[in-house]
């Protein structure tokens, strides 16, 4: 559980988990054999329509919240079930205590439920005197050790055999082995009288299905069973969010669910219950069945035009299982009692502003958990948007503020990093890196070497580059960014000489600046949707075919952003349509636009790897593209492993979080060095000022360019 008072402290939490070793293998290995078993799974399914499918279903789902109840209430009453609408946690806590009361019931087994989770119900279970035992073996386990679930599948994930040993010894007054087997064995047999004497069952639930009244619950265990059918009395605690109009819809979330969970094609029992029915334990020979449906802020969202599909969420936990951050800390620090990406959206809405001011801003903005979502949520952008309104409610930090400011205004932005040329002078070695920081800086961020600002930014250079072309076939506006016009202005040179020859007509507008997405990650969407304004005026004027830019993490925002943040102004929404239209990566404008041929390079083969940008292979679906570049250039494409993964940059996350920043990079580099590789590729600055700076910390010779500088090198 979450329980930093401020982001000082959070860090400090942060630091912790990434010193625990045990922790970050587990989830390293998980990670990688998570997307293996993912992969295989859905290998004969078009995941992207599943998931369209399941966002259509629970977005019509939502909207009808509660015609769904009453359709639910009334049949699932018809079949003998109670049902009990509970407004929020503390409502369904008292509604099960109560229901305990009434059936005198003093023993309870439960089964894994987040919902019970959320509303801390064990707590208000146990100050009423009642014994509740939980039955899912990595939830008995957390409950014996006082804790939450460090995942929503696996709640005991962050735990070794080792630990669980000592525990189990602890509990069974005996000494226990290391033994995974024999373990499971100890908790079957502890476990098994605790259901012969429960006198009630409380188990969640994954689908409630209003045409019939049925509940539907997913496990691996076969715990939620016993716990629904031995006990008298049988109590089901779920959110709103978990009713669906029909079977039908069920179904096509049960082909995903497991998929996405676990990489399974479905779990080892799928259980659906419709009404009452036997059960010898009951003096009547008849279970007594209530299903508890939680509100607890869900209606609500329902309303809300973008925050209504988070409801999309299925809880098959695969935000987690591919979040890089998650990865290094586990769920206990990226999240409250939800965890992974919708675990920090959950957080705010479920537990409030003060426990998820500090989660979300821990995230990079990868965009691996939007990719991968059963239910296709846009979790990144979700969370920057309550980044965005918690600092609108509590204050904007200063460094944010100023940095909207400052990139609002165009000519002072640019004025101020002409004359960081000058200030770095003293810091400055003569290879494009600064020599040394200032001490305030040096320790947290001396894993990589910062490169200094240009001598020539690109655009007092492009006056004497700018090409004549005769009889243009393409016209085309080069969009830099701030970093390649100022630091790495030798990657636009490389653009325009690769394009030379090919007959394109090229400008670069003066008037472009930064895209905005810096201020966009600090939660400054003012001043965002002000630079995008200022961008899409200084392209306005042309009759561009494309807006080519090299920037993967630009080209994603102004293709994906720039709509959303004028969105209400359709003057302007229109005309961000027509910029966002023309944006292209410079990889999709050199391969698929210009089919640029190998009869054009030299063969070199030089050894290239390559690092693919979150923002090219996630933000715009580009994944071909640059490695066919590499190899139409002469250069030999050696596959590095993980080459989708962040490399931990994130631009304004790498100086806030440089811990995690460090140890993402280094997990980057190991990989990129085992390739053996002459030269690391990629398809965006960011990405390059990370990677170059940390293998000049490493002392490494592998050489770091952007994928047009290669080419440019190659071209004949
Ligand atoms: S965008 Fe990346 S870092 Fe952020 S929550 Fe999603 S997976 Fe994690
Ligand atoms: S947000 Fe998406 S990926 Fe995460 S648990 Fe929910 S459905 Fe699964």
């Amino acid at each position: 559980m979450q329980k930093a008072e401020n982001l000082k402290e959070y860090r400090g939490e942060l630091k912790e988990a990434l010193d625990n070793d045990f922790l970050r293998t587990t989830l390293d290995n998980f990670a990688v054999s998570y997307r293996a078993g993912r992969a295989n799974a859905f290998k004969d399914i078009d995941t992207k329509a599943l998931i369209g499918e399941i966002a259509s279903i629970k977005d019509k789902a939502a909207a009808n919240l509660d015609d769904l109840y009453e359709e639910f209430k009334r049949n699932a009453e018809a079949a003998g079930v109670h049902v009990h609408y509970a407004r929020d946690a503390e409502d369904a806590n008292r509604i099960i205590c109560e229901i305990a009361k009434a059936t005198r019931s003093r023993k309870i087994v439960k089964s894994k439920s987040m919902t019970a989770e959320e509303t801390l119900l064990n707590h208000a279970l146990e100050d009423e005197n009642l014994e509740v035992v939980e039955t899912d073996l990595g939830e008995w386990i957390i409950q014996l050790r006082h804790e939450g679930p460090s995942h929503m599948v696996m709640p005991a994930i962050h735990l070794s055999r080792y630990q669980v040993k000592d525990l189990f010894t602890d509990v069974t007054g005996k000494k226990q082995e290391p033994d995974i087997e024999k373990l499971v064995k100890v908790a079957r047999r502890e476990l098994r009288q605790k259901y012969i004497e429960a006198d009630m069952g409380i188990t969640g639930a994954n689908f409630a299905i209003a045409e019939t009244g049925t509940i539907g619950l997913v496990t691996n265990e076969g715990n939620a069973r016993l716990v629904s059918t031995l006990p008298r009395v049988h109590v089901a605690l779920m959110g709103l969010d978990k009713l669906l109009p029909d079977m039908h819809s069920a179904l096509t979330i049960l082909k995903a669910l497991p998929r996405n969970a676990t990489g399974q094609a479905l779990t080892s029992y799928v259980t659906w219950i419709t009404g009452e029915n036997e059960c010898l334990a009951a003096s009547d020979g008849k279970k007594e069945i209530h299903y508890v449906v939680l509100d607890n802020g869900r209606s609500e969202l329902a309303r809300d035009p973008l925050f209504s599909q988070v409801l999309r969420c299925v809880r098959c936990g695969a935000c987690a299982n591919v979040c890089p951050v998650y990865r290094l800390v586990g769920g206990h620090k990226m999240g409250h009692i939800y965890i992974g990406a919708i675990g920090l959206i959950l957080t705010y809405f479920f537990h409030g502003k003060d426990k998820a001011k500090n989660l979300v801003q821990n995230c990079i903005n990868c965009e691996a958990c939007k990719d991968i979502c059963a239910g296709g949520i846009d979790l990144p952008g979700i969370i920057k948007e309550i980044h965005t309104r918690i600092q609108d409610e509590e204050g904007h930090p200063l460094p944010s503020l100023l940095l909207g400011k400052v990139l609002k205004n165009r000519k002072l932005f640019h004025t101020l990093l002409r004359s960081a040329k000058w200030a770095q002078k003293p810091m400055a070695g003569d290879d494009g890196f600064i020599r040394h920081l200032p001490m305030v800086f040096a320790r947290d961020h001396g894993f990589k070497a910062l490169p200094t600002i240009a001598e020539k930014p690109f655009r007092d250079k492009w006056p004497d580059l700018r090409p004549d072309v005769a009889n243009p076939k393409l016209s085309v506006a080069l969009f830099s960014g701030c970093v390649q016009d100022f630091v790495y202005p030798e990657q636009m040179e490389a653009c325009v000489k690769l394009l030379e020859g090919h007959d394109v007509n090229m400008e670069f507008p003066m008037e472009q600046s930064c895209c905005g997405l810096p201020v966009m990650m600090m939660g400054e969407k003012k001043a965002a949707r002000d630079v995008a304004v200022q961008n899409m005026r200084a392209f306005q004027s042309g009759a561009y075919d494309y807006i080519v830019t090299m920037c993967a993490s630009c080209a994603s925002h102004l293709k994906h952003n720039y709509l959303k943040l004028v969105k209400g102004n359709p003057r302007l929404e229109s005309l961000a349509m027509d910029f966002s239209s023309r944006v292209i990566d410079f990889s999709s404008f050199a391969h698929d636009v210009l089919k640029l041929d190998p009869s054009e390079f030299r063969v070199t083969g030089t050894r290239a790897t390559y690092h693919a940008p979150c923002h090219l292979c996630r933000g715009l679906d580009v994944h071909d593209a640059p490695r066919e570049l590499i190899r139409t250039a002469g250069l030999e494409y050696r596959e590095c492993d993980e080459e989708e993964v962040c490399c931990g940059f994130g631009g304004t996350f790498s100086m806030k979080f440089p811990e995690l920043s460090a140890e993402l990079l280094r997990k980057k580099l190991d990989n990129v060095e085992a390739t053996g590789a002459d030269v690391l590729l990629t398809d965006c600055p960011g990405c390059v000022m990370q990677l170059r700076g940390g293998l000049k910390a490493r002392g490494s010779s592998i050489k770091v360019r952007h994928v047009a500088e290669a080419m440019a090198d190659n071209r004949k």
